[in-house]
């Protein structure tokens, strides 16, 4: 067999990934006795894409794993953390600094942005996503619209961002958690009827399977609704993945099934939504007796991040290209209201416009390419992405 189109964990640690300029930038530095040259290089960004006021930080611990035992150190906010780019006099937030001899990171510039501008825009797409959907469900079904070999990021990034849930087997891995799904439309097109399909999956998944039928494969959604209810004992919930040519008004006919549901003796049978739907079109119906939601492309192709890479600092001396600003710094946030500041000092104190003392919320992750600190898992860092959107307000 051929290989696929794709690099493997191998490839990635070896730089094959990366762009052929910084391997030519390396060659030319140690050909000019530059090897040593040490620099402090902070990543940043600009503003953030679609007109988005703040981000959620995600991937460090990707890239904590791609740069263990390299000759480098690294300080970073905390994974999860809910960031603006810039601080209200437009200094751009470092929200990693590395430290090191250029030559010894530089090829990994490509990879490092990469894990980290990615899964940022996802995990931010997923936290909109979560905030819009309120107290309910949202579960992550995108990895079909994006290649498979990012599987384990999209998943691990939507959860971290705030779904409840995933659907691959590696993102369930990933996260720590059994991955979740429904069954397709295929199920019922080869069965030939809702009813045969509803009772072949009942008798062949494991019992600890949740049992969610999908109810708008033939007929009206309210007649699949009762017939799910009928076929399977232990009923879960019913899946709607109507198309937009049958939607109407959606509204009305999630409050129509869930009326018949409580009707005949079936509250406890929750109903899920899915199909296009992304923070706009679950607002409009997050406040019907919807449970759930299964949200896809709108998250798995959120836009990436446009973070950067510079060299702030060299040998021991502050430098920056133009547009940027020079000098290794700390970065500050407000815990009340999010506003960043950043100073060149550690244990400056910072006042915010809210009248609230700003916090340094920079710690050391990496230290000579030996890791500092436990690393933190998924569930760990999602709960910590909630708790700052809990009272946050944009
Ligand atoms: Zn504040």
């Amino acid at each position: 067999m051929e290989n696929l189109f794709i690099a493997d964990e191998k490839d990635v640690r070896e730089g094959c990934t990366m762009d052929i300029y910084f391997e030519r930038t390396k060659k030319i530095l140690e050909a000019s006795g530059l090897a040593e040259t040490r620099v402090c290089a902070e990543i940043t960004g600009s503003s953030l894409p679609r007109g988005w006021k703040w981000g959620v930080f995600c991937g460090l611990e990707e890239v904590i794993r791609l740069m263990e035992g390299l000759p480098v150190s690294i300080s970073a906010v905390p994974e999860g953390t809910v960031f603006r780019t810039r601080t209200a006099d437009s200094v751009r937030i470092p929200l990693m600094n590395i430290f090191g001899a250029y030559t010894d990171f530089g090829i990994m510039e490509t990879a490092i942005l990469g894990m980290l501008c990615q899964p940022s825009g996802i995990a931010t797409a997923a936290a909109r996503t979560k905030l819009a959907a309120k107290e309910k469900t949202v579960l992550a079904f995108g990895n079909r619209r994006m290649h498979p070999a990012i599987a384990g990021v999209l998943d691990r990034s939507s959860f971290i961002g705030g779904c409840d849930a995933v659907s691959s087997k590696i993102g369930g891995d990933i996260i720590g958690q059994e991955p979740v799904g429904t069954v397709p439309h295929t199920l019922m097109l080869l069965m030939g009827s809702n009813d045969a399909a509803f009772k072949a999956f009942d008798r062949v998944i494991e019992k600890e399977v949740p049992r969610i039928m999908l109810i708008d494969t033939f007929s009206d959604e309210r007649a699949a609704a009762l017939e799910a209810c009928r076929s399977v004992k232990d009923l879960k919930g019913v899946r709607l993945d109507t198309p937009g040519s049958r939607r109407g008004n959606f509204k009305e006919l999630i409050n129509e099934i869930r009326w018949e549901l409580d009707m005949n003796g079936h509250n406890d049978v929750d109903i899920i939504v899915s199909g296009g739907l992304d923070e706009s079109s679950i607002a409009e119906i997050v406040n019907t007796s919807v449970s759930g939601f299964g949200v896809g492309t709108s998250i798995s192709n959120a836009p990436t991040l446009d973070l950067s890479m510079d060299i702030v600092e060299k040998d021991g001396q502050p430098i920056s290209k133009r547009g940027k600003f020079g000098g290794r710094k700390f970065t500050y946030r407000c815990p009340h209201c999010f506003e960043m500041g950043a100073s060149l000092r550690r244990d400056d104190l910072i006042k915010c416009k809210c009248g609230c003392e700003m916090a340094m919320i920079e710690t050391e992750v990496l230290r000579n390419g030996v890791r500092i600190g436990k690393e933190r898992t998924p569930i760990e860092i999602r709960e910590f992405v909630l708790e700052q959107l809990k009272n946050f307000i944009e």
